[in-house]
């Protein structure tokens, strides 16, 4: 069937758009000859399209499981836009009352709904589920599939009953999108979905015309930002930081430093914060002051810049927010300011979660801040965090980059590396490592009795800075990997063990100094 039809000729008569963008067409065959399907796609690269178009044009009714109430309205109501059709889509969640969901499903039995959109947990109620066993079903899609994966950054438990009830309503193929492309989350999805042999259809992450920058945060960080605002004058800019106090705070301080700054936050009442938000849409303002609440789904091309006043809790988080930067192509200068005694504040702010979910924070923490203080490329580091390779020597448009750094060579620091991670069977994380190497005798080392290793101690002769960045740079450079199961636990790739064999020159950087310093009295 799928040979038959002209692919663009549909996109045009739908969707009145001309040619499709990135791997759209490729992604659609695939569904359309039935195969299951793995989408990662940054934001605003054309996802929804990926599934909306195909079920236009196969037999059936498609069950698109999405996670935002709001979400699925928007899509639904802007797929009636393209269609005479009012019953082409329709969506089921808890805001639907009886004569409503009566309505819905008359549609679909009259064949009329092509696209079906609902929420997780209105999908494995009962009698959802009796009612779409009778229903002729073109595939299934699963948006926001991060969600299944409590390494995404919004995870939902009753994602993680997606599978077992589209078992219980009958087999047809599956279509997973999502911007968060992480090989750990990417991996627990697909094994969730029982998807492993999906096809995967991964565009580029990469975002050339940011300029990525992390500095030093000292106590003078509000008169740095004042003068970076000075220097820029009437461009739009976002500030992200933690909390709602300091968003305040700052927004006060640029005021009366003459700087038309708004601030953004949940707890602020909610006439205020749309005004601020629609005044800095319409160039009233020129920069918005916020907590991350501010950005989803906003949509302002010409943003020249976002500052983080504090780190930002994940890479996917810091991905997503400077992502807003530059959509047009245009300039896009992220700027991030870093001290390690923030990792301390955003590790108390995690006190009082479940264990489990302090673990999984810290360890996307500990990845961000390995990212700050890293003297390699950012666009390197930050690509390699999403599964993706940056092959460019210098990329020419961060700080790293402008800045280079003398390397060292470090084949023998490597080596022993290698050798440690080998000796403890490639069962520990990068910490464990270290203390191996710098012959630590803690608990948990005593209690593996690794301190008869040879290994142990044999790295005294360096600091824990030295091996850190071995370790993170070994990492991206292929030598090392970190366990997709067992998120963290360091392997050695056949590449590394090439190199324990037969080694060669491995040059690194130090990485920077973000000491601790002084507070000082902030700019007025
Ligand atoms: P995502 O879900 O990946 O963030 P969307 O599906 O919302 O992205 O699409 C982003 C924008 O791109 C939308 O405005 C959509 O209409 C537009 N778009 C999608 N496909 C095409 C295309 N082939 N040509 C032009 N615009 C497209
Ligand atoms: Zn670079």
């Amino acid at each position: 069937m799928a040979g038959k039809i002209n692919l663009t000729d549909e996109l045009k008569k739908y969707f009145g758009f001309d040619k499709f963008k990135g791997n759209q067409e490729a992604i659609i065959h695939n569904l359309l000859n039935g195969g299951d399907t793995f989408v990662l796609m940054p934001t605003g690269g054309g996802k929804s399209l990926c599934y909306q178009l195909p079920s236009l044009l196969m037999e059936g009714t498609a069950i698109v499981i999405s996670p935002l109430i709001a979400l699925m309205k928007n899509q639904v109501d802007a797929m009636r836009n393209f269609s005479e059709e009012d019953g082409i889509a329709h969506f089921i969640n808890s805001s639907l009352n009886k004569g409503a969901i009566d309505q819905v499903r008359s549609d679909i039995l009259a064949g009329k709904t092509k696209l079906l959109y609902v929420a997780p947990e209105s999908l494995t109620k009962e009698e959802n589920v009796e009612f779409l066993r009778s229903v002729k079903i073109s595939f299934y899609a699963v948006d926001e599939a991060h969600c299944i994966s409590e390494w995404g950054h919004d995870f939902r438990p009753e994602y993680r009953r997606i599978r077992p009830i589209i078992n219980e309503i009958g087999k047809a193929p599956l279509i997973a999108l999502t911007a968060t492309a992480t090989p750990k989350v990417q991996h627990d999805i697909q094994k969730n979905l029982g998807m492993v042999d999906a096809q995967v259809f991964k565009s580029s992450f990469n975002r050339p015309n940011l300029y990525y920058e992390v500095r030093a945060k000292t106590g003078n960080i509000d008169r740095d930002i004042i003068k970076f605002i000075k220097n820029n004058p009437e461009k739009s800019g976002i500030i992200y930081c933690l909390s709602r106090k300091k968003v305040e705070e700052l927004a006060e301080i640029l005021q009366a430093n003459g700087i038309n700054a708004r601030p953004y936050h949940a707890g602020m009442d909610s006439v205020t914060r749309t005004k601020n938000q629609d005044d800095f849409l319409m160039e009233k303002v020129e920069v918005i002051v916020a907590t991350i609440a501010f950005g989803m789904g906003i949509d302002k091309p010409d943003v020249r810049f976002v500052i983080h006043y504090d780190i930002p809790k994940s890479l996917e988080g810091y991905y997503q927010e400077t992502g807003r930067a530059g959509r047009d192509g245009g300039e896009g200068q992220c700027i991030t300011f870093y001290t390690n005694k923030d990792l301390q504040k955003l590790e108390k702010f995690m006190q009082g979660k479940p264990v489990a979910e302090q673990e999984i924070g810290k360890q996307l923490l500990l990845e961000t801040a390995a990212y700050a203080e890293s003297s390699v490329c950012r666009r390197k580091t930050l690509l390699h965090y999403f599964g993706e390779e940056y092959t460019e020597e210098n990329c020419g448009n961060c700080d790293n980059c402008l800045n280079p750094k003398k390397q060292v060579e470090a084949q023998e620091l490597l080596c022993t590396v290698i050798e440690a991670i080998i000796a403890v069977k490639e069962n520990f994380k990068a910490d464990y490592i270290i203390d191996i190497l710098q012959g630590k005798e803690t608990s948990e080392i005593q209690a593996h009795l690794h301190e008869d290793l040879e290994v142990f101690g044999s790295g005294m002769g360096e600091e824990d800075k030295t091996w850190n960045a071995v370790i993170r740079q070994a990492l991206i450079a292929g030598y090392l990997s970190k366990d997709v199961e067992n998120y963290g636990l360091l392997k050695v790739t056949e590449e590394g063990h090439k190199f324990l064999k037969k080694p060669k020159s491995f040059k690194i950087t130090e990485d920077n100094d973000f000491e601790e310093t002084e507070e000082e009295v902030p700019a007025r």
